[in-house]
Order: C-alpha cells, then sequence, then structure tokens
C-alpha cells in the first residue's frame, strides 16, 4: 500500500524532497542536489578509525566485530535528518533512512568480498525513550533493511539490563565502562552471523556492548551498521586524516 501511494505521489510530483522539500522523483525521498552534498561515507569498514581512539581496554573486542559500516558522517546535515526522524515524529522516514542504509551495505559487503549476515538485530532503546517517542527508531530502520536486503530480523533480541547516562553527560572511558555488560540478548543466536543496527555511532561503545551480548550466545560474526558515523575529535587530531580518506 505504501509502495502504491509513494509511485502515486512521484507520478503526481509530490514526493518531496526531505531536505529542500522540492518535488523529486528520487525514490529515496532526497533529491539529486540535496543527495549530492551529504557527507557520504567511503562503503568500507571503519573499525581501524574506531579502535584508534577506543581505551586499551576496549581494543579486543572491537576487534572481534567484523565490519563497521556507516551512510554518512555526522555533520550538521544529518544530524538535522537524524534529529527530525527521531524527535520530530516523523518515524515513516524509516523507510528512506533504511533504503539508504541497505544501499550502503550492498557496497561494503562487495567492497570487503563478504557475503551478508544471516539475521538482523536492532539496538534496544531504553522503556523511557520509547515513552517519549512512540517508536523505537533503530527498530524500524532494522525492519526495513531486513525487508529491503532480504534477511531475518530477530525482534525484540537485545535488552538493557542496567541504566546508562546519555553519551554527552559523561567522559570517553566512563561511556565504555557503562555499557560494558549492560546489554543481554533474548535469544541463543548459534552459528549465525549477525548485523547489530543502530542510528548513530560514536565511540562504538553501545555497539560493542551488543556485539559482545550477541558472541555471548552463540554467534559466529558480528557485523555492527549505523546510519551515521560521530567521531567527535579534537582540532589537534591527526587521525581526522584517515576519516577524510573514509568519505
Ligand atoms: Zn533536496
Amino acid at each position: 500500500m505504501l509502495n502504491w501511494l509513494t509511485h502515486l505521489a512521484i507520478i503526481l510530483q509530490s514526493n518531496d524532497c526531505v531536505f529542500c522539500q522540492q518535488a523529486t522523483r528520487s525514490l529515496t525521498g532526497i533529491c539529486d542536489v540535496c543527495s549530492e552534498q551529504l557527507p557520504r561515507m567511503f562503503p568500507r569498514s571503519y573499525q581501524h578509525v574506531l579502535l584508534s581512539h577506543a581505551p586499551q581496554f576496549a581494543a579486543h573486542m572491537l576487534k572481534r566485530q567484523r565490519l563497521c559500516i556507516s551512510v554518512w558522517r555526522y555533520r550538521q546535515s544529518i544530524r538535522w535528518l537524524l534529529n527530525r526522524y527521531k524527535e520530530g515524529g516523523n518515524s515513516h522516514w524509516s523507510r528512506l533512512l533504511a533504503l539508504q542504509l541497505s544501499a550502503q551495505i550492498i557496497f561494503a559487503y562487495r567492497y570487503h568480498g563478504l557475503a551478508l549476515p544471516d539475521c538482523l538485530v536492532a539496538m534496544p532503546c531504553t522503556e523511557s525513550d520509547w515513552l517519549q517517542r512512540g517508536f523505537h527508531p533503530a527498530g524500524l530502520i532494522t525492519y526495513e533493511c531486513g525487508r529491503l536486503l532480504n534477511i531475518e530480523v530477530v525482534k525484540r533480541g537485545l535488552y538493557w539490563i542496567k541504566r546508562v547516562e546519555k553519551q554527552k553527560r559523561v567522559g570517553r572511558q566512563q561511556r565504555w565502562l557503562n555499557r560494558l555488560d549492560a546489554i543481554r540478548a533474548t535469544r541463543a543466536l548459534s552459528d549465525r552471523s549477525i548485523a547489530v543496527i543502530d542510528d548513530i555511532c560514536t565511540t562504538g561503545a553501545s555497539l560493542c556492548a551488543a556485539s559482545e551480548a550477541v558472541y555471548r550466545v552463540g554467534a559466529c560474526t558480528v557485523d555492527v551498521w549505523s546510519l551515521a558515523y560521530n567521531p567527535r575529535q579534537s582540532r589537534s587530531d591527526t587521525s581526522l586524516l584517515d576519516l577524510s580518506a573514509l568519505e
């Protein structure tokens, strides 16, 4: 039904770009002009960049993740897009965001010569976030990616077992410590290859906690996918050079 309505909207040219509000024939919901200006990442794993910023004790866990892939860098346009999706009542944007993520995933797996994973699982959201937003942003993206890529989705596969402070209020080391051991998996995933999906990857701490939870229930490999990577480096940080090479 939604597909049919989208096609009708395109025929009538009332399918507006989410950024500039101009009518577009693009099925992605982002017109070609706006799409070219987005800070798209090269479709390749940036695990080495996460590793260069992680505290020593977390390195072995990050190395256990096979691929870390994002669609965009978390710059102003993407911050606006994801903020409007999560906080602005635009849960229907999950479809266009999942289209972007799925396309990036196909390119990235082709680049690395790997097969797509067996199952997808969403990063869990807290009950208070769910009550505030009325939906689970990463959950909807995961559901849509499963549909688009024809991969099984493990519904409510992960849950938080303790409260963690919002990332902004705590330091880098503390962010890792708070999250380690904070997530559990709800069912066995023996010998399955899994991708954990979140909206934003900052230090990789939350995604690492999720992938460790999935490994504990028997997963053979874990990849982490997100819409945006937010590196948050200082200006003097030379690894920004690594990052610019990713785009
Ligand atoms: Zn546009």
